[in-house]
């Protein structure tokens, strides 16, 4: 009988690695870029060089530590399984 656990087990962990959703509240990002050079697989800048989420395909420690490099609080990170909000405290 074949073995179907360990591939049913990596199957959900592609799209979001860890418990931590990112999201830019636009109106407050003022381009500083400091998120992008931290965590370049999830923050983009766009043509009007705001921030915007690229993937969360990123580890929670890195995406926090994004977060809390951002001069304006711009980014709130919240967990998805709990719904509470991480970041800003
Ligand atoms: S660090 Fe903050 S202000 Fe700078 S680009 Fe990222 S979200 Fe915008």
């Amino acid at each position: 009988m074949a073995d179907t656990s360990t591939t049913a087990t990596t199957a959900t962990t592609t799209a979001m690695p860890g418990k931590y959703k990112v999201s830019v509240l636009r109106d407050k990002c003022i381009g500083a870029a400091s998120c992008v050079a931290i965590a370049p697989k999830v923050f983009g800048l766009d043509k009007d060089q705001k921030a915007f989420i690229i993937s969360q395909d990123e580890l929670d420690d890195m995406k926090l530590l994004a977060a809390q490099s951002c001069p304006t609080a711009a980014i709130v990170i919240t967990n998805i399984e709990t719904g509470e909000q991480v970041w800003p405290r």
